[in-house]
């Protein structure tokens, strides 16, 4: 009998994100003795496009690619900031907010995404200025013929805050410097460890971990 692959894959090629979720995950790993890969962990493998207008829309894209391609279980999440203000914007589109002319301009891209940012709510008052970084977690079960995908579910988390007037603090990355907690910190003061523990990829894997253990145990 040959051994069964435990292996669940992570539909991202950043080595820092499987080790983030290694940690967030480790309970649920340790206890259905799955070992959780990237991408680089296969070859052949080709780039999803994030075409989705929602974050559940990309994580499901990205995670039922990852499970037809391989046959494996597998796991994605899409992220990003909604502003109230804003309708919800930049929501799908925080990556590349200030598109390709912030690059021209000499800005790195998350200078220039919080840049435009700032300049879009500079006349909205303290009271309005209500926001929070939004994570989708997808989980898609390989189908029973090859190339197809089974059973999904989707969590969402949520890390609300109000955003300053000037970025502050230089952990994190992306609008970290922005998102002003509770406390008075942006999460770019935050620690890591601290932002892991209030985070919107910790929420929505934390609770994603309950549906991995009932389905893959
Ligand atoms: P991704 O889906 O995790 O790659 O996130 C897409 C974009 O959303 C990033 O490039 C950032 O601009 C923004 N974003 C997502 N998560 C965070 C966060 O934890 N802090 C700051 N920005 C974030």
């Amino acid at each position: 009998m040959p051994t069964p692959d435990r292996r669940l894959v992570l539909a991202t090629r950043n080595a820092h994100k499987v080790l983030e979720l290694r940690q967030i995950l480790a309970e649920v790993l340790e206890r259905t003795g799955l070992e959780l890969v990237g991408l680089d962990d296969f070859e052949g493998l080709e780039d999803v496009v994030e075409s989705g207008v929602t974050f559940a829309d990309n994580a499901l894209l990205k995670a039922r690619y990852a499970a037809s391609a391989t046959g494996l279980p597998a796991l994605a999440d899409d992220s990003g900031l909604a502003v109230d203000v804003l309708g919800g914007a930049p929501g799908v589109f925080s990556a590349r907010w200030a598109g390709p002319l912030a690059q021209a301009a000499g800005l790195g891209k998350d200078e220039a995404n919080n840049a435009l940012l700032l300049a879009q709510l500079a006349d909205v008052p303290d009271e309005h200025r209500g926001a929070g970084f939004v994570c989708a977690a997808a989980l898609v079960l390989p189908g029973e013929q090859p190339g197809s995908t089974g059973e999904e579910v989707v969590r969402e988390g949520h890390c609300r805050g109000v955003l300053a007037r000037e970025p502050r603090g230089t952990n994190g990355f992306g609008y970290d410097p922005l998102l002003v907690r509770p406390d008075g910190r942006t999460t770019a003061e935050h620690s890591p460890e601290e932002k892991n523990a209030i985070s919107h990829r910790g929420e929505a894997f934390r609770a994603l971990a309950e549906d991995i253990g009932r389905l893959l145990c």
